[in-house]
C-alpha cells in the first residue's frame, strides 16, 4: 500500500495466512431474511450464536472480507495480542480451555472465533465478500432493503456489528504521496515486505505501536518512532497456561468459570478509579514510572517517554519489551508528530528530518465516525451519519430514533477502559434478543426508539462522564469526537450496563404497525394502543 488510502479490510496477502477453511461460505443470498447481521467479528458471530441458541435460524451474516474474525483477522502485525486476560476475552457461552497464555495472541483469538462459528453452526449463515453498500428502511413494507457486493436482499431487522476498530485511520500528512518507499497501516500489515535492514519509521505510540515496535526493532537497521504523546506503560504479567491447567479447565469447566470470575472481579474493582476517583490512579502511575526507570537508564530518553497526563485518560498499555526496544542501538524516539513528507524524508513537528525506507502508521481507527453510518438510511431517507452529525448517540448503546428495527453492537458509549469488550457485547446481545422477543410478543412491524428516551439516556451518561479520568485527565484521546465529547466509553461499571440492557422497556419505543403509511416522518405515524405508560428512567 502506498499513498494515503487504506483498503477497507485486510486481504489474504496482507494477513500472514488465511485461516484454513474460513473462505468458504454457503452460497448465494436469500431474497429475504428475518435478521441481517453486518460483520463477522466478535459482535456479528456472537449475535449469530445467540440467535441459534434461541432457536432462530432465519438470519444471515454479511461480511465484507473473505474470512471471519473482524479486527482479529485484520490486525496481523507482529506481536499483536490482547491486553485483556484470555479467560475473560471470550464468550461466556463458549469457553476455551485451550488458551496458551494468560493474554491471548491474535492468531489464537482468530482461531477461537473460527471455532465459535463451527460450534454454533454459523457457517451456513455466513456470506463473505458481501460488503453492505447501502441499507435503507422502507416504511411501506416495514423492511430493510440491503444492497451488498453480492446482491440485494431484504430483512425485518438489521444488527450492525461492523465494529469500532474496523476502518484504519491515516493522518492527513502533506507530501505522503511523494514518499518513494513502502507505506502501510498496522491493521493492514504488508507481510510481503521484508523489513530486515531497512530504515523504518513508526508513527504513533498507542496499543498497536507498543506491540509491534519490539518485534521489528531487532530486524531493522534504524527505527524512528514518532511520538506525539508518551503513553503510560505497565508491565504485562503474562505466562504460559500449563497443560495441567488446560486439562483441569477441560475436565472441570467450573474451574475455568471461577478463573474467569476472578479476572472479571479484579478488573471491575478498578472501575471506580476511572469513573469517579482518578486520583487513585496515581498508585498505578508510580508502578508505571518504576517500569520506565528500570528499563530506560538514559535520563533524556526517559524524560521524552514520561507521560504528562493522568494515567487512564488514554488506554493504559501493557508491555515488558517496549521500553527495552527503544534503548537498542539504531532506535530513536522523536518526541513530536509527523508534520510532512518530502520524498524519502519525514519532517517532524519539532523541525527534525529523518530519511527512511518504510513508514508504518500505527495511528488507530475511525472510532467516532464509523463508515457504516454513511451507508444506513432510516425513516425519511436520512443517513445515520446525517442523523448523528458527527456526534453519535444511541439508546442503551443500541438503537437510534428514526432507524426502526436497527440495532448496533458496540454502539455509542459501550466501550471500556478497564475490562473486556466481550462482556459488553454479550450485554448488548441480551438486549437485542429481548428486542426480537418484544417484536414477537407485541407484534408491531417495528420498534423505533423514542427521541426523549435517547435524550434521557445520553443526558445520564453525560452526567456520569463529567468526573471520569477521560474528561479530567488532561489528554486528547480517540475516545473523544471533534467537539471534545466522549461518545465511545461507558462511564460506569459493566454490571450497571448489564442491568440496563437486561430488558427492552417498551415505553422507550414507538411501536410501528405494518402496512403502508402515507408519510414517513415521525408525526405521521400511527401508534399501537399502549398498556399502562411506564415512564422511561433513561438511567444507565
Ligand atoms: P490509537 O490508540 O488511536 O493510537 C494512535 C497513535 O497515533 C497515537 O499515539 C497518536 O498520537 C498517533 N498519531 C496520530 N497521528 C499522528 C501524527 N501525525 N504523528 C505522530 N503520531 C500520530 O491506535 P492503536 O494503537 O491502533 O489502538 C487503537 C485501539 O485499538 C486501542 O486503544 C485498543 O482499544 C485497541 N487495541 C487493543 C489492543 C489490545 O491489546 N487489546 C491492541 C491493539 C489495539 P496521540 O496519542 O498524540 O493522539
Amino acid at each position: 500500500m502506498s499513498g494515503t488510502s487504506v483498503p477497507p479490510f485486510a486481504t489474504a496477502r496482507q494477513r500472514e495466512r488465511p485461516a484454513a477453511d474460513s473462505r468458504s461460505d454457503a452460497g448465494g443470498l436469500p431474497a429475504h431474511v428475518r435478521v441481517a447481521i453486518i460483520g463477522a467479528g466478535f459482535g456479528g458471530l456472537g449475535a449469530g450464536a445467540r440467535l441459534r441458541r434461541s432457536g432462530r435460524t432465519d438470519f444471515i451474516i454479511l461480511e465484507r472480507a473473505d474470512a471471519l474474525g473482524g479486527t482479529w483477522r485484520d490486525n496481523s502485525y507482529p506481536g499483536c495480542a490482547c491486553d485483556v486476560p484470555s479467560h475473560l476475552y471470550s464468550f461466556s457461552f463458549a469457553p476455551n480451555p485451550g488458551w496458551s497464555h494468560s493474554f491471548p495472541r491474535q492468531r489464537e483469538i482468530w482461531r477461537y472465533l473460527e471455532d465459535v462459528a463451527d460450534r454454533h453452526r454459523l457457517r451456513e449463515h455466513l456470506r463473505f465478500g458481501a460488503e453492505v453498500r447501502r441499507a435503507r428502511w422502507d416504511a411501506a413494507s416495514s423492511r430493510w432493503h440491503l444492497e451488498t457486493a453480492r446482491g440485494a436482499l431484504t430483512a425485518e431487522v438489521v444488527i450492525a456489528a461492523s465494529g469500532a476498530l474496523a476502518d484504519p485511520k491515516l493522518p492527513d500528512v502533506p507530501g505522503l504521496d511523494s514518499f518513494p518507499g513502502e507505506v502501510f497501516h498496522s491493521a493492514r500489515w504488508n507481510h510481503d515486505y521484508d523489513l530486515t535492514g531497512k530504515r523504518v519509521a513508526v508513527i504513533g505510540t498507542g496499543a498497536s505501536a507498543i506491540q509491534l515496535v519490539p518485534e521489528i526493532a531487532p530486524a531493522v537497521s534504524a527505527l524512528v518512532l514518532f511520538q506525539r504523546t508518551p503513553a503510560w506503560v505497565l508491565p504485562r504479567r503474562d505466562r504460559r497456561v500449563t497443560p495441567a491447567e488446560q486439562w483441569l479447565y477441560r475436565t472441570l469447566p467450573l474451574t475455568q468459570r471461577a478463573a474467569r470470575l476472578g479476572v472479571y472481579l479484579s478488573r471491575e474493582a478498578a472501575v471506580g478509579a476511572f469513573v469517579a476517583h482518578p486520583g487513585l490512579l496515581r498508585y498505578a502511575q508510580r508502578a508505571a514510572l518504576r517500569n520506565l526507570t528500570s528499563a530506560v537508564p538514559d535520563p533524556a530518553l526517559r524524560a521524552k517517554l514520561t507521560p504528562r497526563y493522568v494515567m487512564g485518560c488514554k488506554r493504559i498499555l501493557l508491555s515488558n519489551d517496549y521500553y527495552p526496544a527503544l534503548t537498542r542501538p539504531g532506535a530513536e524516539v522523536v518526541a513530536a508528530g509527523l508534520a510532512r513528507v518530502d520524498g524519502a524524508v519525514l519532517h517532524a513537528e519539532d523541525g527534525s528530518a529523518h530519511e527512511v525506507d518504510c513508514v508504518i502508521f500505527a495511528t488507530g481507527f475511525h472510532t467516532t465516525d464509523p463508515l457504516i453510518a454513511q451507508r444506513v438510511y432510516g425513516a425519511g431517507g436520512v443517513s445515520l451519519a446525517q442523523a448523528w452529525a458527527g456526534d453519535m448517540r444511541a439508546l442503551r448503546g443500541t438503537t437510534i430514533p428514526g432507524f426502526p428495527n436497527f440495532c448496533l453492537v458496540v454502539g455509542p458509549n459501550t466501550g471500556l477502559g478497564h475490562s473486556s469488550m466481550i462482556y459488553m457485547i454479550e450485554s448488548q446481545l441480551n438486549y437485542i434478543m429481548d428486542y426480537l422477543a418484544a417484536l414477537d410478543r407485541t407484534r408491531p412491524a417495528a420498534l423505533d426508539a423514542r427521541p426523549a428516551a435517547q435524550r434521557d439516556w445520553c443526558a445520564a451518561i453525560e452526567r456520569r462522564m463529567a468526573p471520569t479520568v477521560w474528561s479530567t485527565g488532561g489528554c486528547v484521546s480517540w475516545y473523544l469526537n471533534a467537539a471534545g465529547r466522549n461518545p465511545t466509553l461507558w462511564p460506569a461499571s459493566t454490571l450497571r450496563f448489564r442491568r440496563a440492557t437486561r430488558r427492552v422497556k417498551l415505553a422507550e419505543y414507538d411501536l410501528l404497525p405494518a402496512g403502508p403509511r402515507p408519510l414517513q416522518h415521525r408525526g405521521a405515524r400511527r401508534r399501537f394502543p399502549r398498556g399502562p405508560r411506564v415512564r422511561s428512567t433513561g438511567r444507565p
